[in-house]
């Protein structure tokens, strides 16, 4: 059977509007323009839109509640995934749990776990394991030798240096998720590993919002994104479809299409034209192949995958990135997700489970 539809690009242009994120929310609140503002729809729910940053990239909300409007539930959800950051998920604040374990690599004695922490780690690992370790949560050594979150986006890339081949060896040295060890409760890093769970943080803030979500009664459905993760909570009051559009990696301004979606999807994007340095005409994107310590170049420019839970969905979009469309599909077989992809060329594949979410612009 065959697994994957294919277009060619130049078959269909787009014609979609501006799109933030990498998979981006598309009329998802009629008559809501962009900005923050509640409204009061003709059923009396209001509907909550807030656009913020956390986690270094931008939230956007759209909260459908039954809320007294002298609560806005957004920021609660805003507090909330700051918190995550804050406290157990950042890599560059001294505040955060990962940034204690990382002081901690090379202590024979490992560090103890917070359950948070130690239930992620175990999900990770599982990821990078099916992967073959494409997906890889040791790598913190070999992503800040390439600074490329500090240099994406700026003007100029004068003064950037590409790390040297000798460089990339001993980072890499200092990773490999098979080399990290959980046992009881304590991770034990060896000398000079990093953890950077870049790839994962704004899925499981989106797992954290669900939770809090299902604990609101008020809120009777919600879409939120986070970078390139987007979460779909509850059903529109109509029953029509969520609209999550899927962003064209060649030209990010256009999109492909888009999905039509339920309120229980988690969507992630991983792709090679957001945050990238660009040095004599070629471009060295964020997503690292973990058997090289360069970025990856797997023939892809963009993935999409849609899964039910966030940390997978944000796992396996980067996974996949790394495998390429053959290997990436299936990955997430595997974990019952499912993906398309788009390839340096534009031609678009994917699994045949998403066949039945994504339409063509
Ligand atoms: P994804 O594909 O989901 O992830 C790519 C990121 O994962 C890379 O940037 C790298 O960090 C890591 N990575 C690369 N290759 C691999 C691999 N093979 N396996 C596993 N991981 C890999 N950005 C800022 O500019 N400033 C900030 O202060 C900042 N703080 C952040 C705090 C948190 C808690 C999180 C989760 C992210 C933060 N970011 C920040 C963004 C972060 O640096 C990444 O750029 C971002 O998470 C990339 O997400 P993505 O969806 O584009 O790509
Ligand atoms: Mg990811």
């Amino acid at each position: 059977m065959k697994r994957f539809l294919r277009r060619n690009q130049k078959k269909h242009r787009y014609t979609a509007a501006l799109l933030g994120a990498a998979a981006a929310l598309s009329c998802v609140a009629a008559g809501v323009c962009g900005g923050c503002g509640i409204r009061e729809d003709s059923s009396g729910v209001s509907v909550l839109v807030s656009v913020d940053t956390a986690m270094g990239t931008v939230v956007r909300q759209t909260v459908y509640t039954e809320e007294e409007e002298d609560r806005d539930v957004t920021q609660e959800i805003l507090r909330r995934i700051r918190e995550l950051e804050h406290e157990l998920l950042s890599w560059r604040l001294d505040t955060s749990e990962v940034y204690s374990v990382n002081f901690s690599a090379g202590n024979e004695e490992g560090i103890p776990l917070s359950d948070s922490l130690e239930e992620i780690l175990e999900q990770c690992l599982t990821v990078s394991r099916r992967s073959q370790g494409a997906f890889d949560p040791s790598l913190g050594a070999v992503t800040r030798l390439w600074k490329i979150d500090e240099w994406a986006g700026l003007e100029s890339a004068e003064g950037y240096e590409l790390p040297t081949e000798e460089e990339i060896q001993e980072a890499l040295q200092s990773a490999g998720y098979e080399k990290l060890v959980l046992k009881e409760g304590r991770l034990y890093l060896p000398e000079g590993m990093q953890l950077d769970l870049g790839a994962v943080g704004k899925g499981v803030a989106l797992t954290r919002v669900r939770e809090y979500l299902e604990g609101e009664p008020q809120v009777k459905a919600a879409v939120i994104s986070v970078g390139g993760s987007i979460l779909t909570y509850g059903d529109k009051a109509d029953g029509s479809a969520w609209s999550v559009a899927v962003v064209d990696p060649l030209d990010p301004s256009e999109s492909l299409g888009y999905l039509a979606l339920n309120g229980q999807w988690c969507v992630s994007t991983s792709g090679d034209y957001e945050r990238y340095v660009e040095v004599d005409g070629r471009r060295y994107h964020h997503i690292i192949d973990p058997e090289t310590g360069c970025p990856a170049d797997s023939g892809l420019s963009g993935v999409t995958v849609l899964c039910g839970d966030g940390l997978l969905s944000d796992a396996l979009s980067t996974a996949c990135f790394v495998l390429g469309k053959e290997r990436g599909a299936d990955l997430v077989e595997a974990f019952g997700a499912e993906a398309l992809f788009v390839d340096h060329d534009g031609e678009i594949s994917m699994t045949d489970g998403m066949k039945a979410y994504f339409h063509f612009r």
